[in-house]
């Protein structure tokens, strides 16, 4: 068979022929597997006993029990991280990149030469079909080494700056759908960036990762680099909660992704989730049919449905429905169900009977909530576990089946008439992990694929996978990507505060203390710049008193007051400035109606009320910033840059003005000039986002592949309570940078610069909206954001202690991504990590050629 009969290509019987074909079973020898009678933990490079109690693996294709598997006590999980931070320290850390991707050449090499054993034991195991586990599972497998592989010397040249650095030790828990695939797709990675590992398989599925663990004791890799131990979701959470482990990857689902990632609040400890999801696959009246009806298929039938990214809800567009759910019907009719070692076998077992009973009940849920099934007439082996393939059509979109994840193969039809309606259905999920089009106009496929909020996007095609590209979910299907350089980047260090940068300050003034600092040292570089500074600042407020008068600029008039020296009436009595929330692009008071007093300028002579903002306040932000996110991100990269130029200039002509809300010391004029040169710095970032952390993907196969980057959504965040302005300012400007709008709560005792900020940006060409600054107490307002359904992603930058760990344990009800920096020099030039964390990599791909529905891998 070639890679190209994969696609469920068999037929039972032709109904137009009046010959009866029928295939003769071709069974693969269970012999090929060598299946042992026991099977123990790798742990420390040896083999050894688990502390748990034995537990059986059984067949899922006939409830035959396979083999018995030692499983980890808590206290074996202690071993295997120790083995794994003493591999860290001892060799991993210390092995020249080199010698590391040598050590996954021969562990790829290892795959290859034990494939079809591999396959085997996959099959036996999981249930699904030979052939998938043969000609998907097994090569992509050992494709994921090869690639990583060749990472492991060249992680200088992966985009996340010159230096990054392995992370430690990584703690992995993977699901049972994709036993092999899953270990690869985390222990590869993992080593190439420099880390050691522990990984647990599914109690179900631990057969296939503990044959790798052969072959890699086989490849000599050094003891304790790659852990393997065994056990039940009790052990997975002892794993990912233990203290020693730096790095948590997980695969499986929502809910037991969201239980991490709150148990992990306030950790520090990076995560990456790759949860469910729920993908459209969309079929336009232009598309060519009977290859969308061969998409759909592989789609939902591939691996039994038991596919995170399965096109589990179809959406097809009205005028054709008929059509397609007659061909789809006839299609499926012909799969075959049964043996999953035949090698003819196209659905194989449901991997156990806790999942089929789920399948079971949420199937009978769909008939009750009023939609039509459609069983596949196909006979079903009288043991084992094993689910006609079903189809339901008369779908709403209220119904459990068109909103929950069923991981089996079952089908929810709907309908839709228009692409907007067929965009609006698609992203009406939590979940955002990949989506199917299939049409035969290039303008409607490059434009679906903008719109919908996946993280892959199959055009004609459904279900491919490379190393070489992102895969990965948007909102509730998690955060973090595998393959590819952004998944690369999950498993390095490459905090902004590890990127060296001179002292900031504008080119101009500052030319002095640059001369300084080629000479002398770092603090003879600052003070410099502070006198510089403060006399430029004298010099500036000068001017600008001067200008008072006439300036149209000058929303405030304080700066002029402040400077008592340069003619403000010692008799005169000030007008205190009471201060709004900026919400929308407009001033509103806030909804509390409380103020609190705030004071600015030298020796406190500004004084002003600040705006205590509320939960309704949050909320009306949130509202704003999502109603602006649409227009913002999808402005161009180059009109998003010269807004942002531009804010950067107004700053400039209003710098004495801000130096002076700071306090008005020279400190303060370096403040005001590095927040100047951060904006001009990210504005240069905004069409560069999609060339350096984006790009094509050179996959196997007839398939043109490209990633490329996309804004979060809405991100809440809280400034750093020092640095009023310049703090601020780093904060918001990479958020805004790609595309994202944001609701940021403003330093709250030096609020000053934050609201008059506001007033730069109000008339400014920044669209109202895209930048929400409330003002209050971060810990009364934020929760409410954190919680809030509608924002997708924190910057927490401005908390600590238990209020931080409280925002991110809320953040996880709805797997928002958090930033949440250790610390901030933000004098430093900044990395890329600020602006990585509010992007997604969307991964679309397309045939070349012809539409292609061809099968297998390419490898
Ligand atoms: P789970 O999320 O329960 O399991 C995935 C892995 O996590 C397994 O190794 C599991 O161990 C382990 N685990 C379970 N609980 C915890 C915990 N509290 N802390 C750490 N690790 C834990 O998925 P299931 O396998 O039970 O499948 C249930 C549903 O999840 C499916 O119906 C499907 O909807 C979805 N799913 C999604 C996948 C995806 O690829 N996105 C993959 C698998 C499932 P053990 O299995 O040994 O209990």
């Amino acid at each position: 068979m070639t890679a190209e009969d994969n696609s469920m290509t068999s037929t039972t019987k032709t109904s137009h022929s009046h010959l009866d074909w029928e295939y003769a079973p071709a069974p693969e020898s269970a012999a090929i597997g060598r299946l042992r009678e026991r099977y123990q933990m790798y742990i420390g490079g040896r083999f050894v006993d688990g502390r748990g109690d034995d537990v059986k693996t059984i067949n899922p294709a006939n409830e035959e029990a396979l083999a018995t598997v030692s499983t980890a006590s808590t206290a074996d999980v202690d071993l295997a991280v120790a083995a794994a931070r003493t591999a860290y320290d001892d060799v991993w850390s210390r092995t020249s990149p080199a010698e590391r991707g040598k050590y996954l050449y021969r562990i790829a090499r290892g795959i290859a030469e034990r494939a079809r054993e591999l396959a085997v034991v996959e099959t036996l195991d999981n249930g699904k079909p030979i052939k998938e586990s043969r000609d998907v599972d097994v090569p992509t497998a050992s494709a994921h080494f090869f690639y990583h592989a060749g990472w492991a010397d060249k992680l200088q040249h992966a985009g996340f700056g010159p230096a990054p650095a392995s992370l430690g030790v990584a703690g992995q828990v993977i699901p049972w759908n994709f036993p092999l695939l899953m270990a690869a797709w985390k222990i590869a990675p993992a080593l190439a960036a420099g880390n050691t590992v522990v990984i647990k398989p599914a109690e179900t599925t631990p057969l296939s990762i503990l044959v790798l663990a052969e072959i890699i004791a086989d490849a000599d890799l050094p003891p304790g680099v790659v852990n393997i131990i065994t056990g039940a979701g009790d052990i997975g959470a002892a794993l990912v909660n233990h203290p020693g482990i730096d790095k948590v990857a997980f695969t499986g689902s929502t809910d037991v992704g969201k239980l991490i990632q709150s148990s992990l609040a306030g950790t520090g400890r990076k995560i990456t989730l790759e949860l469910g999801g729920k993908a459209a696959n969309i079929i336009f009246d232009d598309a060519p049919v009977d290859q969308a009806v061969e998409g759909i298929v592989n789609g939902i039938f591939f691996n039994q449905g038991h596919v995170c990214c399965a096109g589990s809800r179809l959406l097809v567009q009205e005028s054709i429905a008929d059509e397609v759910n007659e061909k789809l019907q006839a299609r499926i009719a012909t799969l075959r169900l049964g043996d999953p070692m035949d090698k003819n076998t196209d659905i194989g077992a449901i991997n156990s009977s806790s999942q089929l009973a789920t399948i079971r009940s949420l199937t009978d849920t769909g008939e009750s909530e009023g939609a039509q099934r459609w069983t596949s007439p196909c006979p079903i082996p009288d043991r084992g576990f094993y689910f006609p393939p079903t189809v339901f059509t008369r779908v709403s979109q209220s119904m459990r089946i068109a909103r929950e994840e069923i991981f089996g193969p079952v089908l929810s039809v709907l309908t839709f008439r228009t692409p907007d309606e067929a965009v609006a259905k698609a992203n009406n999920t939590p979940y955002g992990l990949s989506a199917g089009v299939w049409t035969e106009k290039g303008s409607r496929i490059l434009g679906m694929a903008n719109s919908l909020r996946a993280g892959v996007v199959w055009a004609n095609t459904f279900n491919r996978f490379d190393p070489t590209a992102a895969f990965g979910g948007y909102k509730e299907s998690g955060f973090g990507r595998e393959g590819g350089r952004s998944g690369l980047g999950a498993y390095l260090n490459t905090d902004d505060d590890a990127v060296p940068a001179p002292a900031v300050t504008s080119a101009s003034r500052q030319q002095a203390s640059a001369d300084e600092s080629r000479s002398g040292s770092d603090e003879a570089l600052a003070t410099a710049a502070a006198e510089l500074s403060a006399a430029a600042a004298l010099d500036d407020a000068r001017a600008v008193v001067e200008q008072a008068d006439q300036s149209d600029d000058d929303v405030t008039g304080q700066s002029a007051q402040s400077y008592a020296a340069g003619g403000q009436s010692e008799s005169r009595l000030s007008v205190t400035k009471t201060y709004k929330l900026y919400v929308g692009g407009a001033f509103p008071r806030s909804e509390s109606g409380r103020t609190y007093p705030a004071t600015g300028g030298i020796d406190g002579s500004i004084k002003a009320n600040i705006a205590q903002g509320s939960r309704k306040d949050a909320r009306d932000a949130v509202v704003a910033a999502r109603k602006a996110f649409k227009g913002w991100s999808g402005t161009t990269a180059y009109n998003r840059g010269q807004v942002i130029y531009r804010i950067a200039e107004m700053l400039e002509g209003r710098r004495a003005q801000f130096v002076d809300l700071l306090g008005g010391r020279g400190e303060d004029g370096v403040a005001v000039d590095a927040a100047i040169d951060r904006l001009v710095h990210y504005a240069g970032w905004t069409d560069k986002l999609a060339a350096v952390f984006g790009g094509a993907n050179p996959v196997a196969g007839p398939f043109f592949s490209f990633s490329t980057p996309e804004p979060t959504g809405v991100v809440a965040a809280i400034a750093p309570q020092q640095d009023p302005l310049l703090g601020l300012v780093s904060v918001v400007a990479p958020i805004i940078t790609s595309g994202n709008s944001v609701v940021v709560i403003a330093a709250q005792h030096q609020p000053l610069a934050a609201v008059t900020l506001a007033e730069v940006l109000a008339t400014s060409d920044l669209p109202g909206g895209v930048v929400n600054i409330l003002t209050g107490d971060p810990a009364e307002i934020a929760p409410h954001l954190a919680a809030h359904g509608d924002v997708n992603a924190l910057d927490l930058t401005g908390t600590d202690g238990q209020l931080r760990t409280d925002l991110e344990r809320a953040a996880a009800g709805t797997v928002k991504r958090v930033h949440a920096p250790v610390a901030q020099d933000f004098s430093r030039n900044p990395g890329t990590a600020r602006l990585r964390a509010f992007l997604e990599i969307k991964t679309v791909w397309h045939p070349t050629g012809a539409v292609s529905l061809a099968g297998g891998t390419g490898y």
